[in-house]
């Protein structure tokens, strides 16, 4: 059986032959990208600004000597879908154990939690890899039309980031050992989006998508201290 290849646009020109082969960072931690869906280029982008070795991860080999994993957004349930086609599921939960540093944006911080709710709050059956010990609310802000774009401080980071919430969830519940980074004020109060529970960092919005690179430095720090590179 043949393992299918999933493409992003672009993504060859990085490729060991592609045209811009030499600028893929062979330096610092190797981070890996799960390329099941997309907004791939984008994190590999922010972690050569972190100093750190990108590459893109689509099947169990590829999970080979990794230092660090970035699960990015897009769809959770299809992601998971693709996760369990790919064989990925089991042996991603296995390195999370081992305490592999993990970076999940937006359905990539779903993916870490260890329940998802609906936007209702009703429980919402979908594969999950968890690690962290936190409930998620899916799509919490409201449908496609109220995604939104805000400065938000988060702890760890310098300055503000500028965020980008795209049908984003927020951290509806965290346990004992999550440390809360960053909130959003909502008209219900205010609501976690950054968390981060030892080698696990998660965040509701897409730092890609606005060039912020402060969680990729965050995470790629913790990556270093744990792999003493
Ligand atoms: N709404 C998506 C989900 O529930 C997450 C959106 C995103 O990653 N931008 O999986």
């Amino acid at each position: 059986m043949t393992t299918p290849r999933t493409r992003v646009p672009g993504e060859a020109l990085l490729d060991d032959r592609g045209p811009h082969a030499a600028q893929r960072p062979t330096e610092g931690p190797r981070i890996g990208v799960l390329a099941l869906q997309g907004d791939v280029l984008e994190h590999l982008r922010l972690l050569a600004e972190a100093g750190a070795a990108g590459r893109t991860v689509r099947s169990v080999a590829d999970l080979e000597a990794l230092d660090g994993l970035v699960l990015p957004g897009g769809e959770s349930t299809t992601i998971g879908k693709l996760l369990d086609l790919q064989g990925l599921t089991a042996p991603l939960r296995d390195r999370i154990a081992d305490g592999l540093p993990v970076l999940g944006t937006c359905a990539g911080a779903i993916l870490l939690a260890r329940e998802a709710l609906t936007h209702d709050g009703r429980p919402s059956p979908q594969p999950l890899l968890g690690g962290m010990d936190t409930v998620v609310r899916r799509n919490a802000f409201g449908r496609q039309v109220a995604s939104f774009e805000t400065d938000l401080a988060v702890e760890g980071v310098d300055g503000t980031m500028h965020a980008v919430f795209i049908r984003a969830p927020w951290i509806e519940e965290v346990g004992p050992g999550v440390e809360v980074l960053a909130r959003v004020d909502t008209p219900l109060g205010a609501r976690v989006v950054v968390a981060r529970q030892g080698p696990l960092l998660a965040s509701a919005f897409h730092p890609e998508l606005a060039g912020e690179a402060g969680l990729h430095r965050l995470f790629a720090a913790t990556v270093r201290e744990r792999s003493r590179l």
